[in-house]
């Protein structure tokens, strides 16, 4: 399954952070939007960093006045990207072995999407689901 399959099956856009917006904003818009990390971006469509509730907790464990701080002083600002043409194997891949939760997707350097490890998973079901279905038509059926 091609990544820009995930993407025409997920409503909505990318959620985006300004790198000089609060924690506390960040926070706020987590929390509203019901997910786990959003793109650090100054408009939208380059990518600056990515920051994960991790992040905010790892953040307050050192300093519980954290919030007023902006975004950036706890963003990751490495970030793995992938392609709308890459795989959903490969992105598993990637999440296992790097240990994290969000990939966003890129085309021409522009951000346009994320794939997160819950779209990864419902991926994977649908393919387990699938071969489940084939093997039982074989077996009762003979094929
Ligand atoms: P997550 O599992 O996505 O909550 O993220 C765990 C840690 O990895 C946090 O420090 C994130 O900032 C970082 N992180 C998340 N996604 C990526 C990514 N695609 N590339 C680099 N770092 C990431």
């Amino acid at each position: 399954v091609k990544i820009a399959q995930v993407l025409a099956s997920k409503s909505g856009g990318v959620a985006t952070i300004p790198p000089s917006a609060t924690i506390a904003d960040l926070v706020d818009a987590l929390g509203h939007h019901h997910i786990g990390a959003m793109v650090v971006s100054p408009d939208g469509r380059a990518v600056s960093g990515i920051v994960s509730e991790r992040d905010v907790v790892r953040a307050l464990r050192m300093d519980p006045d954290v919030l007023s701080r902006p975004v950036h002083s706890i963003m990751t600002s490495e970030v793995h990207t992938a392609e709308p043409d890459g795989t959903v194997d490969e992105l598993m891949a990637l999440m296992t072995e790097r240990r994290f939760r969000h990939v966003p997707v890129l085309e021409d350097g522009v951000l346009i999407g994320i794939v997160s490890i819950g779209d990864v998973v419902k991926v994977r079901l649908g393919e387990l689901e699938d071969e489940r279905a084939a093997l039982m038509d074989y077996i009762t059926k003979g094929g």
